[in-house]
């Protein structure tokens, strides 16, 4: 199969303030590839991650040079530049993060409210996105008979994956987890870690790790950052 290009990075650096986080980074990843992100603890694998999805938007000081473009609906768009709308790039780009962070409210209500917020209000095409979702999230057989319960009381894998399939929902083309099985004990690492292999079908994924044998389960390929750059391992 032809392989394309999904994400360019073009000559990156990245500050926070006077602290120079990546230096002059240059990669390419290919549709529906998993990558994996490798690299000591405190050398810019989350602030890499954040450059698809803007996450130092916020943050005060933080600055970025170079190019970041993504092919999303077959257009490359300029996240740093900001020519794609912050709404648009979030739910395009989807992150799910170490610790799972469902919100306080059932697990319907998280799964309905970003499809709320991208504008959807029809009833019917939400249960069936919500559940296309958590089919795709390997959940739906586990919460169909209880969706008014409560997000919080679900297993820290089960969280994970409704953090999963709350992403999904959107239909993201891009997936970042920023050390995604960090929390969750070896049972439910694994079944995440064969979700996000499954995910390639509709996903370019990059995914922080620090666990070589779950790069060697899940990467086709991996890189690290050390020293501010980021090479091929
Ligand atoms: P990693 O994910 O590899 O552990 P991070 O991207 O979280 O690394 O952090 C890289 C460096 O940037 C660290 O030195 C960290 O202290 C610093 N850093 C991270 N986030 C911020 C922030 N919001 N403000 C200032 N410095 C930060
Ligand atoms: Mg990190």
């Amino acid at each position: 199969m032809e392989t394309r290009n999904k994400i360019v990075v073009k000559k990156v650096s990245f500050f926070y303030g006077q602290n120079q986080v990546l230096n002059n980074i240059n990669a390419t990843f290919s549709e529906h590839t998993l990558t994996a992100i490798m690299g000591p603890s405190g050398e810019g694998k989350s602030t890499f991650l954040g450059l698809f999805n803007r996450l130092w938007d916020d943050i005060p000081g933080a600055r970025v040079e170079g190019e970041v473009r993504i092919r999303l609906a077959d257009r490359w768009v300029s996240p740093l530049v900001k020519d794609v709308s912050m709404p648009q790039l979030r739910r395009k780009v989807g992150m799910i993060f170490q610790e799972p962070n469902p919100l306080p409210m059932s697990i319907g209500k998280n799964m309905k409210f970003p499809l709320k917020l991208a504008g959807i209000h029809d009833k019917s095409i939400i249960a069936e996105k919500v559940q296309k979702a958590l089919a795709n999230a390997f959940l739906w057989e586990e919460v169909k008979d209880r969706m008014e319960k409560n997000a919080l009381d679900l297993s820290g894998g089960q969280k994970q994956r409704l953090c999963v399939a709350r992403a999904l929902v959107l239909e993201p083309e891009v997936l970042l987890c920023d050390e995604p099985t960090s929390s969750l004990d070896a049972k439910a690492a694994g079944i995440i870690e064969e979700l996000l292999i499954r995910l390639k079908a509709y996903c370019t994924l990059l995914v922080v790790s620090h666990n070589q044998e779950q790069v060697r389960r899940i990467a086709d390929s991996a890189m690290e950052l050390r020293d501010h750059g980021l090479k091929p391992i």
